[in-house]
């Protein structure tokens, strides 16, 4: 067992205020701050300050006059959209420390920051795709049957105050697809991220004010769901609440904000399946699967393809190359350029994985591997081994529920239609995947598969390419076009 320390880097980064950004200055948290501390080392990296009912009173506010009255929704669309830009820019500039912040806050290893979703590359490029929106989204003109209304037409407009809440399994790129679009339609903005992953989200907005934003047109207000979130949601001066993160935690915001006939947006969990077929390349499928599943974030991932539906005709030949994939998995130091798979995000997180693995065996599951702590992993940090459950049931716990974490739970089928009806019998429906060299089978069964995604022999997210969930998995799309329709309402004027 190694001993582990991120002190070092953290006295190299460049740290973002412990406090809170409400109408274009940083004020102290009115609550006692919350120490962050360090997934892998367990070492206090940050004190996260914490807002206080009054606090995010404030921040709404703050947005509520500058929509109303500010200039931000009134600007001129090419000088808002120079400002979208130059966050872009300066994320880029940043993107060092950003990335740097990112494995102080969650760990995510050093190793993985350049691939593309994970690290600060992304981010700026979403707010660059979104700076490039803003002249194009554009409304109609429509026949008229009445000839003394010689005229209709469409416009879109801002929705008002959007409240954006963020998880802290990808804190840069999900604020990044909340708050280009929303700042972009011209809402202003109050977003709350996760109290877990304060770091990044708190120099991003750092970032913001440096891009000279007008005051109250950008917030952020840090602290724990309740009563920080709970306040934010349930402040009727918010229009619109876009919310990432859990589905039980979504359902509740859906029921609050539809009460007052709010707008919502959730993107929600996963339990993805990823179909293999005898005719797949193998190795590719499982390195796709597997690798989201026990390297990167260790399966604290949404899109995480969590049940594995191999053919009969592969299942042991998939069951064997996933159990061997299990061995790139490395722990320690996220900065060690040689660990390639981060901790669970907290100890209870951790345990709660681990029950969920001995229910599964208590549900009849097969062991393959992992299941417990590494073995001969550091002497501190939440880690959990890639563990691997065959002959899963499909409608046992293990197999209906996400887990996130390093757990993929391995299925068989016969043929085409049992692995659609398998995939298909789940509460979430998020990203699916199909393995096939057959093309015509990957797109019958694009159409028949229920997610809101669908990737075939690859995956990937892009900014300009719609993201989103079906059934429990969410309502409303991120990214592309889609992605800023959910900051716009859309006028219709009847011209006499
Ligand atoms: P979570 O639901 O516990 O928390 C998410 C955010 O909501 C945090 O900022 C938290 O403080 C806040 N929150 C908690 N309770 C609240 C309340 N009552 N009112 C208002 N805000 C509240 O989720 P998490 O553990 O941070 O993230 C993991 C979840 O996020 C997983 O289910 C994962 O699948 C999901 N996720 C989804 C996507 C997607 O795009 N679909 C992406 C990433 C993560």
């Amino acid at each position: 067992m190694t001993a582990i320390s991120v002190l070092n880097k953290l006295a190299t980064a460049t740290l973002p205020p412990a406090r809170l950004f409400v109408n274009g200055s940083w004020i102290e948290g009115s609550a006692e701050p919350i120490p962050h501390i360090h997934p892998a080392t367990g070492e206090r990296v940050f004190n996260t300050p914490v807002a206080d009912v009054s606090t995010v009173d404030e921040a709404v506010t703050a947005a509520r006059a500058a929509f109303d009255d500010g200039p931000w929704p009134r600007m001129v669309g090419r000088e808002r959209a120079r400002v979208v830009r130059r966050i872009a820019e300066l994320i880029r500039h940043d993107a060092d420390n950003l990335n740097t912040l990112l494995s102080l806050d969650n760990s995510t290893p050093s190793s993985f920051v350049g691939f593309y979703q994970m690290g600060a590359e992304y981010p700026a490029d979403v707010f660059d795709s979104y700076a490039g929106w803003i002249d194009k989204v554009t409304g109609e003109t429509y026949p008229q049957w009445d000839p003394s209304q010689p005229v209709t037409y469409s416009t879109y407009e801002p929705v008002g105050v959007a409240a954006v809440i963020t998880p802290w399994n990808a804190p840069m790129s999900l604020f990044a697809q909340k708050v280009a679009p929303a700042l972009a339609a011209g809402c202003t903005v109050v977003a709350k991220p996760s109290e877990l992953s304060p770091l990044v989200s708190l120099r991003l907005a750092e970032l913001i004010a440096e891009a000279d934003i007008p005051p109250g047109t950008f917030n952020l207000v840090t602290g724990p769901g309740d009563p920080v979130g709970t306040a934010l949601v349930g402040d009727a001066r918010v229009d619109k609440v876009s919310f990432t993160g859990s589905r039980t935690v979504g359902a509740g915001i859906a029921s609050a904000v539809g009460a007052r006939i709010g707008r919502v947006s959730l993107e929600l969990g996963g339990k993805s399946p990823a179909l293999i077929f005898p005719d797949a390349d193998v190795g590719m499928a499982v390195g796709i699967a597997a690798g989201n599943a026990f390297l990167g974030l260790s399966g604290q991932v949404c899109v995480c393809q969590s049940r594995i539906l191999a053919h009969r005709d592969v299942y042991e030949e998939v069951v064997n190359a996933i159990t061997g994939f299990a061995a790139a998995a490395t722990f320690g130091d996220p900065f060690d350029p040689g660990v390639t798979a981060a901790p669970m995000i907290s100890p209870q997180h951790r345990d709660r994985v681990l029950d969920r693995i001995e229910a599964a065996l208590r549900d009849g599951a097969r062991l393959a591997v992992g299941g417990g702590r590494p073995e001969g992993g550091p002497a501190t940090g939440n880690f959990v081994a890639p563990t691997v459950l065959v002959d899963v049931d499909n409608s046992t716990t293990v197999a209906r529920e996400e887990i996130f974490g390093p757990v993929l739970c391995v299925i068989p089928f016969d043929d085409e239609d049992e692995a659609v009806r398998l995939a298909n019998d789940n509460p979430y429906g998020l990203a699916a995947a199909v393995y096939t060299k057959d093309m015509g089978r990957a797109i019958r069964l694009s159409r028949a598969l229920r997610a809101g995604n669908v990737g075939v022999n690859c995956w990937t997210l892009q900014p300009h390419i719609p993201f989103g969930g079906v059934k429990q998995s969410g309502i409303g799309r991120e990214n592309g076009r889609p992605g800023i329709l959910e900051y716009l309402d859309m006028k219709t004027t009847f011209l006499g």
